[in-house]
């Protein structure tokens, strides 16, 4: 964010709290006054890690924040982000926040070596950092050289004492949108919820291959690799908040429009149609209005359940899915219900809720899925299980319904996801549903999460 006049760090405060959904295990924050970077972070909730007084501290009219969901590197106060170096040789500093994950993250690292720097943590974000402190050109000739040999996804925010960059790798995995506040300040954004919150009006999205910089000289556009659209379709299915817009259209409607086409693929008798929240009651609702069944609440969603400190003793475990959920046992008692929920990973949490809502009196339960069965892992930020935790890596639809307990199991097809979103097939990233992945992955790709951890020191997230 750059934005002269205004409480900088307050208003990136609250622009975290609308993306804190994007990652939970820490978040940070870097301001400049024009003259000196200061950077704040810790592991845990936005919420938690900052307050008035430290907020207070952070003074500035130019800032960066990040919340960490971590697809490279352990879940460490050292990996927390926004990542920071001062450059000695440019008389300047760099901090640098980072979504999306790498996947030649080792031919980096050994570039940094080469070039006797140093990685101060265990995470690809901070390889990109230690390739632009040790390049000898301006920070913006060296984000536009790195950001050329970087492979994967990376939608980056980066600043030094003056300025800051938005950077989308040639893909666009990730998004990344720019926004404009009434006061005439700029402000870059995973997701266009952070700009509303914040009250900037939406400008554009930063295009794949596309460095923006915003200054006291307003806002300027370098090309740095030819575009090759690949968004996350997952983006549309999970990860990102209903009230985004993402190509135009918000995710809410294409959610809605995702239940409808499940309703016309998958079609099946019932009393009653109910989400598994947070993604599920939208699309259900467009399977609702699609079937003509009657849409209703049966889930409810504990709404501060989060990151906790505490660690799980055996009585919290068995308590499973019900610290997250309840059932409305008056609305699904005596009903055969349909259920809609985003996806299924490992299986147990979907079936956990099967076994929930047969014992909260539900007769018949239907589940509709609203993307195609995972049957890949993502190398492209998404932390979603290996290939053999993926239960529909090795299991057919009615193994996997067996396995979970339903009476039905349906998955929307993948025409019929592209589909719901109204974007052409090939501008789409869907390589956890079908194993086309667009950009290369590592020969051995099993380890990239603890790829530059020594093994004896490595603790899982
Ligand atoms: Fe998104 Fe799946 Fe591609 Fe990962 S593999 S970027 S989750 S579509």
């Amino acid at each position: 964010m750059w934005a002269p006049d205004e409480d900088v760090a307050k208003l990136i405060f609250f622009g975290l709290y609308a993306l804190q959904h994007r990652g939970q295990e820490a978040a940070g924050m870097a301001v400049s006054d024009g003259h000196r970077v200061v950077v704040y972070k810790d592991t845990g909730l936005v919420a938690q890690v900052f307050n008035e007084t430290n907020l207070a501290a952070l003074d500035g009219h130019i800032g960066i924040g990040h919340t960490r969901y971590s697809t490279t590197g352990s879940s460490t106060w050292e990996n927390a982000q926004p990542t920071f170096r001062s450059v000695p040789h440019r008389n300047d500093s760099i901090a640098l926040g980072h979504n999306g994950n790498l996947t030649n993250t080792l031919e980096l690292a050994q570039k940094v070596h080469r070039g006797n720097g140093h990685i101060g943590s265990t995470t690809d974000s901070d390889i990109i950092t230690a390739l632009l402190a040790q390049h000898t050109g301006t920070l913006e000739e060296a984000l536009k050289d790195v950001a050329s040999i970087l492979e994967g996804a990376f939608s980056l925010v980066v600043m030094d004492e003056t300025t800051v960059y938005g950077v989308r790798d040639p893909a666009g995995v990730r998004p990344l949108s720019i926004g404009r506040l009434t006061s005439g300040g700029w402000v870059i954004a995973s997701e266009t919820c952070a700009l509303d919150i914040v009250g900037a009006q939406f400008v554009r999205d930063v295009e794949p291959g596309e460095i923006v910089a915003v200054d006291e000289h307003g806002l300027r556009s370098m090309i740095f690799a030819k575009p090759e659209p690949k968004l996350c379709i997952f983006e549309y299915v999970y990860l990102s908040r209903p009230d985004s817009v993402l190509e135009g259209k918000t995710v809410h409607d294409t959610r809605r429009a995702m239940g409808a086409i499940l309703a016309e693929e998958a079609p099946v008798s019932a009393d009653l149609v109910i989400g598994v929240p947070d993604t599920g009651p939208v699309a259900a609702a467009g399977y609702a209005e699609a079937s003509g069944i009657p849409y209703g609440e049966g889930l409810i969603k504990n709404r501060y359940v989060g990151r906790t400190f505490i660690q799980p003793t055996q009585t919290l475990r068995q308590m499973g899915i019900r610290l997250k959920l309840n059932p409305l046992k008056e609305a699904i008692k005596g009903k055969r219900l349909i259920v809609v929920d985003d996806s299924i990973v490992r299986g147990n949490t979907t079936r956990q809720i099967v076994k929930m809502l047969r014992e909260a009196g539900a007769t018949e339960v239907h589940l509709r899925i609203t993307s195609p069965p995972i049957r890949w892992p993502c190398y492209y930020g998404i932390d979603m299980a290996t290939r053999q935790e993926l239960i529909a890596s090795d299991l057919e639809v009615d193994e996997i319904c067996q396995f979970i307990g339903a009476d039905s199991l349906a998955y929307l097809t993948l025409p019929g996801l592209v589909r719901a979103t109204g974007k052409p097939n090939e501008g789409f990233c869907r390589a956890c549903f079908d194993g086309v992945y667009p950009i290369r992955i590592p020969e051995d790709p099993g380890q990239m999460k603890f790829i530059l951890e020594p093994a004896p020191q490595r603790s899982e997230a």
